[in-house]
């Protein structure tokens, strides 16, 4: 990648882990209305579940999730029995005991529970959800906090896949993200997953980090293959100290600039694919030619949510858990943010949705047209507004829109199909963002888009 064209589409574009996405969710849907939509589901639907966990030991300043630090044990169990109420309140609302084909731990740091209490956890979900023979549990799993006795724990409730925070392991690095996570800490735990049999290990890395080069970012790359984890997750660092205040504790000057972001990131690209044998799914992560998430990308079947590209092909997902989002058939719902509040409401009896948007014909359409080309890097726009009986012609303006990224050498449009280059894939979300019918440039302040 040129780097002016790293400048260039510099542009500030949403994930798109949803359409519409979390900033255009408002006060209009609320917790009555996630109420309803919950006894409206179709008894025979398959659910994915999400539990945030929204606690963790210590600050990384490079964090960009909902957490709050916390040394005491008290708040967290405070946390934990509001969100084993909210199970019971949800799964009261649903028209029978649902079956879950997915369930998702995250954080915060999930690994700050006590290891009698992700049991109940996991063993009050079994209560109250059919969990399927074959589903998935996935646990984000930070190194620093996991100890035997968890990872023991973990293995005997049923998870079946571990995410570990690594993100970078130079020490310099380490200390400038205020993360400090020793090789060998990471090593102990793995070794315990293997032990007590979790089969999937998957890695989060992450680029643009102070204090990174290209070179250190190499070394950390073999460091973490060396684990031979069935995926790595490789994410661009987002500094938006305007929103995360703590991010201004990372010594900025310190930060890679845009070329050398890109180079990073394509150098890491290189060695994970042409070196070590990874397929490239998407924008950000790696998986082995046998993963489930290959598989599904080259069967077309790969989808995103909010834990970012999935192979859970459930068409709802519930959200737990301060800031916990949930995609309805109806809309999205997101809970209070607040963890004060949250607790204050589910303690009082009422589910914690504040926010969401309901959403029509227009909003899946885009959803599934953005999705599609996050996902396979192409896109057939007739084929999926068939799907939706819609007119491809409504998007033919939207189409034109791409054509600097044509020019460039990004993408190629044959009509109404695009493909986005080897060079374009970085940018892909630009790409995306012509179908986004709210998005203004410049107005909302989202990442960059490497
Ligand atoms: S452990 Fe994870 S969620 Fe917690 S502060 Fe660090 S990066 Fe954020």
């Amino acid at each position: 990648m040129r780097p002016d064209l790293a400048e260039k589409y510099d542009l500030r574009v949403p994930r798109y882990t949803s359409y519409p996405t979390a900033p255009h969710f408002g006060a209009a849907v609320d917790a009555a209305h996630y109420g309803q939509w919950l006894e409206q589901l179709p008894k025979d639907a398959a659910l994915s579940l999400y539990l945030h966990v929204a606690y963790c030991a210590e600050m990384c300043w490079f964090c960009g999730c909902h957490t709050k630090i916390t040394r005491q044990y008290a708040p967290v169990a405070d946390y934990m029995d509001c969100l084993w109420r909210e199970i019971d309140m949800v799964a009261n609302r649903l028209p029978e005991r649902m079956r879950a084909q997915h369930v998702h731990f995250g954080g915060g740091s999930p690994t700050i529970l006590r290891p009698d209490d992700f049991v109940a956890t996991v063993e009050r979900l079994r209560r109250r959800f059919l969990i399927a023979e074959g589903a998935e549990i996935a646990v984000e799993l930070d190194p620093r906090t996991a100890d035997e006795a968890y990872v023991q724990a973990m293995a005997g409730a049923g998870v079946t896949r571990a995410s570990i925070g690594v993100q970078d392991f130079n020490p310099k690095v380490q200390e400038a993200i205020n993360r400090i996570q020793p090789y060998d800490v990471t090593a102990r735990v793995i070794a315990w997953l293997r032990q007590y049999g979790v089969p999937e290990i998957n890695m989060d890395l992450v680029y643009g980090l102070p204090f990174q080069s290209t070179e250190s970012l190499m070394e950390t790359v073999d460091l973490a293959v060396g684990f031979a984890p069935k995926r790595i997750a490789l994410f661009g660092y987002a500094h938006v100290p305007w929103m995360k205040k703590h991010q201004t504790l990372i010594p900025e000057e310190a930060l890679p600039d845009m070329a050398e972001r890109w180079r990073q990131y394509e150098h890491a690209q290189h060695r994970l694919v042409t070196v070590h044998g990874y397929v490239q799914v998407g924008l950000d992560h790696f998986a082995r030619p046998d993963d489930a998430m290959a598989v599904a990308l080259a069967e077309r079947r790969l989808h995103r949510n909010f834990q970012g590209y999935t192979t859970d092909e459930a068409p709802i997902l519930l959200g737990f858990g301060a800031s916990g989002i949930g995609s309805l058939p109806q809309g999205y719902v997101a809970n209070e943010g607040s963890i004060h509040a949250y607790k204050d409401t589910i303690r009082a009896g009422r589910l914690a949705v504040t926010r969401g948007v309901a959403i029509n014909d227009d909003y899946r359409l885009r959803r599934a047209l953005i999705e599609r080309l996050m996902c396979d890097l192409s896109l057939d726009v007739e084929a999926v507004c068939a799907r939706f009986g819609a007119d491809a012609a409504q998007f033919d303006a939207a189409l034109d829109r791409l054509a600097p990224m044509q020019a460039d050498g990004l993408l190629r449009r044959q009509g109404r199909v695009l493909h986005m280059t080897e060079e374009g894939r970085p940018l892909v979300r630009a790409a995306c963002a012509v179908f986004d019918r709210y998005l203004k440039v410049g107005e909302a302040r989202h990442s960059k888009a490497v």
